[in-house]
C-alpha cells in the first residue's frame, strides 16, 4: 500500500492512531481545507468519533477568507497553542477567520455536524476552554482591528483582539476603557467573563462599557446585540462568557483621559504583612473611585517574598498624593516606585512574568469585606511559590445592579487570586497542590468566584446566583444544542 493510500485507509477505519500521521503524509502543497485529500476524524458534540469528509472540509475551505488549517500545516501548532502551556491540544481543523462571514461558515460547519468547537479569541482561558482535541477550533486572532470614533468616543473591537491593541489606539486619541493587567490577554473571553482592570472602580467593569456587540449565534445567524436590539441576548453576554455564541466584534465606550498617571508599586518586606494588610482592610473602605490600590504577595527574582501595592491613580496625580500619603506611612517601605509615569508601563508590567507557554494554575475568591480571619488565614498560608494577586473592585463596579448584567459579583470590594506558574511539567502535582492549600485557607472569608481566573471551575449554575436561570433561558433560546459548550457552560433550560 502506498503512503497516501495509508493515510487514507487508516482514517476511514477510523483508526485512532492513524490521526497524527496525516501531517506526515507527503503533499505537495501544505494541508488546508481547500486542499484536503482525505477525510478527517472529528469528534462529536457528545464524545463520539465522526467522520468529517473530504468534500465538505473542501467546501468549508473555499466558503472562507481565511485558511482552514489541517495539522501538518506550518502554521498548525502555532495557532493550537494557547497561553497556558499545561493544554497541548490538538483540533481536526482550524478555521482561521478573518470577519464575520467566517466565523458563520465556521459555525454552521460544526452545528451541522455535530462537532465540537473551541472558540480561540486571545487563548488566555485558564482552564484551556480556547483548544480541543478533535473538534473544530474557530480562531479569531486574525480579527484584531480597533477603529476609533473620535466623536462618539467609542472603539470598535474585533473579537479577537487583544488587550494591548485596544489600549493602544484609545490611548492614542487621548481616551481609555477599563482593560485588564496584562497586555497579550484576548478582549474576547475578558469582556465576555466580565473585565476587571486598573480603571474599573471609575468607569466600571469591560462589560458595563460595552455598547453593542456583534454575535454569530448556533444557528449561524450574524446579530446584533445591544440596549435596543437582542437586549436578552445583550444583557446575557455581559457576564455570561462565551456560552451564547462567537463575538466577532464589541463596541465599547471610551473616556478622555491623560496618560500620565500616578501609579506604580510600593513594597515592603514579608515581616511586615500584617501591619500592611491591617490597615488596608481599613483604609480601603473609604477611597475615591479614582484610586486603585491592593496587596500583592510575591516573591522577587532576588528571592526576596514582599507585600507589595499597585496603584493607579486615575485624576489629578497632587490629589493621588495626598490621598496614597496614609498608606506611605505604613511600616517601612523597601521601596516606593509611585510616579507620575505612562499608563502603558503599568499596563504591561506583567506582561513578561505571565509570558506565553508558561504553565500555569490559578484560583480566585471574591472578597465582600476584610475580616481579621481573612487576614489571618492569607499570613499563615503564604508559600513562597505562590503569588497571591488581586482584582480591587468597589466604585463603579458596586453601583450597577445586581442584575443587571449577568456578571454575578457586584458586591465586592476586591477579589484574591491564587497563581502560581512554572516551566517543567514535573512540577505540575506539586504546584497545583500548593495553590490549592493556599486557596483552602482563605476559601472560608471569600463569596464566589469570578470564572474568569480559574482553573478548575465548573460551578456556573452556583456561582451565577440569581442570574444562572435567565441565563438558561435565554441559552435554549439561541443554543438549545449546547454547540458553545467549552466554557463555564450554561446549560439551556
Ligand atoms: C495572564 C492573564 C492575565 C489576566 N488578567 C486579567 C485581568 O486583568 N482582568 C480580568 O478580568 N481577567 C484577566 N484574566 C482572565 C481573562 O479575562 C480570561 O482568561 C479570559 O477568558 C481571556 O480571554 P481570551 O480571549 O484571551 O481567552 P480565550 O482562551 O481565547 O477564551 C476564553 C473563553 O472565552 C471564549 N471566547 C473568547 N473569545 C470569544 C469571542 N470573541 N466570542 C465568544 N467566545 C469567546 C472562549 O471560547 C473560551 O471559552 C487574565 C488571564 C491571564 C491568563
Amino acid at each position: 500500500m502506498n503512503r497516501r493510500n495509508f493515510c487514507r485507509t487508516a482514517v476511514a477505519a477510523g483508526v485512532a492512531a492513524a490521526y497524527p500521521l496525516l501531517g506526515g503524509c507527503s503533499r505537495s502543497e501544505p494541508p488546508v481545507a481547500t486542499s484536503a485529500d482525505t477525510s478527517i476524524r472529528g469528534i462529536s458534540l457528545g464524545g463520539l468519533e465522526i467522520e468529517l469528509e473530504r468534500a465538505a472540509i473542501r467546501e468549508l475551505g473555499d466558503a472562507m477568507t481565511g485558511p482552514v488549517i489541517l495539522s501538518g500545516h506550518p502554521d498548525y501548532d502555532g495557532a493550537r497553542m494557547i497561553w497556558n502551556g499545561m493544554h497541548d491540544k490538538r483540533p481536526a481543523l482550524i478555521a482561521r477567520c478573518m470577519n464575520s462571514r467566517d466565523v458563520s461558515s465556521a459555525v454552521t460547519f460544526a452545528a451541522e455536524r455535530n462537532l465540537l468547537v473551541a472558540v480561540r479569541g486571545g487563548g488566555h482561558s485558564w482552564p484551556g476552554k480556547s483548544v480541543c482535541d478533535d473538534g473544530l477550533m474557530i480562531d479569531l486572532s486574525q480579527m484584531h482591528d480597533v477603529d476609533i470614533d473620535i466623536d462618539k468616543q467609542r472603539a470598535h473591537v474585533g473579537g479577537g483582539a487583544l488587550l494591548a491593541h485596544v489600549d493602544t489606539a484609545s490611548l492614542e486619541k487621548g481616551l481609555v476603557t477599563t482593560a485588564g493587567v496584562v497586555s497579550h490577554t484576548g478582549v474576547g473571553g475578558f469582556t465576555l467573563g466580565g473585565g476587571f482592570g486598573r480603571l474599573n472602580r471609575k468607569y466600571g467593569l469591560a462589560i458595563d462599557n460595552l455598547r453593542s456587540a456583534e454575535i454569530v449565534t448556533a444557528d449561524g445567524q450574524i446579530r446584533t446585540v445591544s440596549d435596543e436590539q437582542n437586549s436578552d441576548l445583550f444583557w446575557a453576554i455581559r457576564g455570561g462568557g462565551g456560552n451564547f455564541g462567537v463575538v466577532t466584534s464589541f463596541e465599547y465606550q471610551l473616556h478622555p483621559f491623560d496618560r500620565n498617571v500616578l501609579s506604580g508599586s510600593i513594597v515592603w518586606p514579608i515581616d511586615q504583612v500584617r501591619d500592611v494588610l491591617e490597615f488596608y482592610a481599613e483604609w480601603s473602605a473609604g477611597l475615591s473611585d479614582e484610586l486603585y490600590v491592593g496587596p500583592t504577595i510575591a516573591t522577587t527574582p532576588e528571592g526576596a517574598r514582599v507585600i507589595m501595592m499597585d496603584v493607579v491613580y486615575n485624576g489629578d496625580p497632587a490629589t493621588g498624593e495626598k490621598e496614597l500619603e496614609a498608606l506611605r506611612k505604613v511600616g517601612t517601605p523597601m521601596a516606593d516606585g509611585v510616579i507620575v509615569q505612562d499608563y502603558v508601563v503599568m499596563q504591561t508590567n506583567l506582561d513578561a512574568a505571565f509570558a506565553h507557554g508558561v504553565r500555569s494554575y490559578a484560583k480566585n475568591g471574591m472578597v465582600k469585606e476584610w475580616s481579621q480571619g481573612l487576614i489571618d488565614a492569607i499570613i499563615d498560608a503564604d508559600d513562597p511559590r505562590i503569588f497571591l494577586a488581586n482584582h480591587v473592585a468597589g466604585g463603579a463596579v458596586k453601583r450597577v445592579g445586581e442584575l443587571d448584567t449577568a456578571f454575578p459579583h457586584r458586591n465586592a470590594e476586591i477579589m484574591l487570586v491564587v497563581v502560581s506558574g512554572w516551566m517543567d511539567p514535573a512540577q505540575d502535582e506539586e504546584l497545583i497542590a500548593a495553590s490549592r492549600a493556599v486557596y483552602k485557607a482563605i476559601e472560608p472569608h471569600v463569596g464566589g468566584y469570578y470564572d474568569n481566573i480559574d482553573f478548575d471551575g465548573s460551578g456556573a449554575a452556583r456561582n451565577y446566583g440569581p442570574a444562572y436561570d435567565r441565563l438558561t433561558k435565554i441559552k435554549a433560546q439561541y443554543d438549545a444544542g449546547n454547540l458553545f459548550r467549552l466554557n463555564s457552560n450554561i446549560e439551556p433550560a
